[in-house]
């Protein structure tokens, strides 16, 4: 339809939160070229290694789910069937449960990488028509812990900065997040200003000594787990150096007091014991924070996955309120999404602690105004299960049936063997998704196939808080369809079979309306976009949210004023707790995880893009060469790593990023790749007691020649 000579489609990557708008060539109904777009205010043309390759992953073969699959018994092999015949068969067989179990006998677990309309759908579906309180997404595993500090600390979900503020900060502390591997854009234009601004200080805080380490003026080679010591380390020395700015403490915040005489018993030398660092490096950490003209931090998954994530994000946001370092040009807590929608599911409220426009299922008011937009009488009071939780009900037979779309939770929660048992035990388990073989797709007992990336229309929100339109390049292969098309078809025929006078949630029958109804559900709320639509970003390009009188707002919190009750930032003043996996005898090293630059998630996608693999080809476990000597181990023989949940055997690396005593293996790897566990069946599932996200990030484990 293109005559031949091409034509361009704008979008935006599907990877990363950094959200970087791709500019698509489709010829002859192919897609020709990826390039970076360069009038996308997130990367301005420029994309990484994995955006770069974007096309080599996309397939319309054996790659894909190219048509619904249905078993009649556990046990029977998936066969292929016509789609209707799979949606019919999903929807009879969650209306048997409905019946005899209730509604909480149904989940929906989804994904951070579902584009804001597919959330809706998905949302009004579960809360709307099934009136299940179970919808959680895999976002619980990546942002859950920033969601609820930003909410304690400022009294809504919203980072507050923008990236323009990597350009004019003049500390910056990177803590827990390694973005030359996992937002590499963004790295870039931070690598950029300080060779343009010489005096900028980078602390990177981090066990393992990562590429983005190397930038690091000084590198905090941390203990894992040990970061709310540090922190209140730092900010009892910003007390002691006089480094405070009382006036914003006085005009703006509460709960000061009590933070100060919380850290108070945490001096450097304290932290340096615990933490493994160095005193000298704590107060000089703490000296370029307190006199920066503006200080910035960058942090994701190695503060949130943790059962201590709230606190360890809270006694960050601390130094920023001590020193009045936000609401201004460079300065602010910023964390970074790890996937390209988290931000959009929280958005869409389709979490179990959420609902649309960043309200509270526990809200009476808030549920009515939601289900008065809706057109349904009520919706299901109170929090539902948590990621983690949610599989141990189905474990427990507590969950019956659970959807899971475009995610992969038989490679990426932790505690791989009870998850996977427990859905070995579901009554149902549906699974839409659009590529062949993960790990997840062995436990179906329906397969819905489903778009992708770049076959899908509608919007996400990155880092920043920028609404982004994704659209639509080539046709869905086979019987795929959006998934927000999915989960109408399943809607659909379900209201018919438990609830007729609900079917108008499922009649859509474009991406645009079911943004428009959305975007009304935020207005007058700390987001509010409703003054957006498709055909204004498709006019005026993408927009930062709250967006009001025809703009965005950059960063929050200019005014001092926060979106709490009195309108005061809060301190807050946690204890500290330890990693839940205790170090022992029988379990002496710290094993962490993380990603590499070239790989995502489970690798669903980028396994298919050859070059990638490049980069480095297979998993492995990297140890200090001293550590490797001890045991008797050389590069590249193999190893046995247990934890109390589980073992792997992986070949040995010698790196001296991994300092002794630690360990560390890349989180893509699961069994549809290499034929073995991935790292999560070592990892724990303590959660933490506000956000419920998991303690991803450490295990104890012992390491022995296989
Ligand atoms: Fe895609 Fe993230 Fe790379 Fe940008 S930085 S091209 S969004 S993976």
């Amino acid at each position: 339809e293109d005559g031949g000579i091409g034509r361009t489609v704008a979008s935006v990557c599907c990877y990363c939160g950094t959200g970087c708008g791709v500019s698509l060539t489709v010829k002859d109904g192919q897609l020709a070229a990826v390039d970076g777009d360069a009038s996308h205010p997130a990367n301005f043309g420029r994309l990484c290694s994995k955006g770069r390759t974007l096309g080599l992953t996309v397939r319309r073969d054996e790659a894909r789910v190219l048509s619904a699959q249905l078993r009649r018994t556990r046990g029977a092999p998936l066969l292929a069937v016509p789609l209707t015949t799979a949606l019919d068969a999903a929807a009879d067989r969650l209306a048997d449960i409905i019946r005899r179990d209730g509604p909480d006998a149904v989940a929906f677990y989804l994904s951070g990488q579902l584009l804001t309309e597919d959330y809706v759908v998905f949302n009004q579906l579960a809360r709307g028509l099934v009136g299940t309180r179970h919808i959680d997404s895999n976002s619980r595993l990546c942002m859950s812990s920033a969601v609820s500090a930003y909410k304690a600390s400022f009294g809504a979900d919203a980072p507050p900065c923008s990236y323009e503020d990597l350009d004019f900060a003049d500390c910056v502390l990177i803590a827990g997040a390694n973005p030359a591997y996992a937002h590499p854009v963004l790295f870039r234009r931070l690598e950029e200003a300080k060779a343009r601004r010489p005096g900028m200080k980078v602390v990177v805080i981090d066990p393992r000594r990562t590429d983005s380490a190397e930038l690091a003026d000084l590198h905090l080679a941390i203990a894992p787990g040990t970061d709310v010591v540090l922190f209140h380390a730092m900010l009892n020395q910003l007390v002691w150096d006089g480094l405070i700015d009382e006036a914003y403490v006085e005009r703006h915040c509460e709960g000061y007091l009590e933070a100060k005489s919380r850290v108070r018993e945490f001096t450097p030398e304290l932290a340096a014991g615990v933490c493994g660092l160095a005193a000298a490096d704590i107060v000089q950490a703490a000296r370029w924070f307190g006199e920066a003209g503006a200080a910035l931090s960058l942090y994701t998954m190695g503060l949130n996955q943790s059962a201590a994530g709230v606190d360890k994000n809270r006694a960050l946001i601390n130094l920023h309120l001590a020193c009045g370092q936000l609401g201004k040009p460079g300065a602010g807590p910023f964390s970074l999404t790890g996937q390209p929608n988290a931000m959009g599911g929280r958005e869409a409220g389709a979490m179990a602690t959420l609902l649309p426009g960043h309200r509270d299922p526990d809200n009476a008011v808030h549920r009515a105004e939601v289900a008065a937009a809706w057109g349904v009488a009520s919706l299901p009071a109170g929090p539902g299960l948590t990621a983690v939780e949610l599989f141990d009900a189905v474990g427990a037979g507590r969950v019956k049936a659970v959807w899971i779309a475009a995610t992969n939770p038989a490679a990426s929660l932790p505690e791989q063997a009870k998850v996977r048992a427990a859905l070995q035990k579901a009554e149902l388990v549906i699974v839409s998704e659009a590529f062949a073989g993960t790990d997840t797709l062995a436990f179906a007992d329906i397969v819905l196939p489903a778009a992708t990336w770049p076959e899908k229309d509608g919007t996400l929100t990155n880092s920043e808080r920028r609404v982004s339109r994704v659209r639509a390049a080539l046709p869905p292969p086979g019987d795929a369809q959006a998934d927000w098309q999915l989960a109408c078809a399943v809607g659909t025929r379900l209201a018919a079979r438990i609830a007729p006078e609900r079917a108008h949630l499922f009649a859509y029958t474009a991406p645009a309306d079911i943004f428009a109804g959305h975007a009304a559900l935020t207005a007058g709320r700390d987001l509010d976009y409703s003054a957006l639509s498709h055909a204004l970003i498709d006019a005026q390009g993408p927009q930062q949210w709250p967006f009001r009188q025809g703009a965005g707002q950059v960063r929050l919190y200019t005014d001092g004023v926060f979106a709490t009750e009195g309108g005061r930032a809060r301190f807050a003043a946690p204890a500290y707790t330890p990693v839940a996996d205790v170090v022992n005898a029988h379990f002496p090293l710290r094993l962490t995880s993380g990603r590499l630059r070239d790989q995502w998630h489970t690798a669903a996608r980028t396994s298919l893009a050859a070059p990638l693999l490049r980069h480095v080809e297979a998993p492995a476990l990297s140890m200090n060469p001293a550590d490797l000597a001890r045991l008797r181990l050389a590069p590249g023989a193999l190893a046995r790593v247990r934890s109390r949940r589980g073992e792997l055997v992986l070949p040995v690396a010698a790196e001296e990023a991994v300092r002794a005593g630690h360990a560390f293996v890349p989180m893509h790897w699961g069994r549809a790749w290499m034929a073995g566990d991935g790292v999560n069946v070592l990892m724990n599932g303590a959660l933490d007691p506000m956000s419920r996200q998991p303690e991803l990030k450490h295990a104890a484990v012992a390491v022995t020649p296989a």
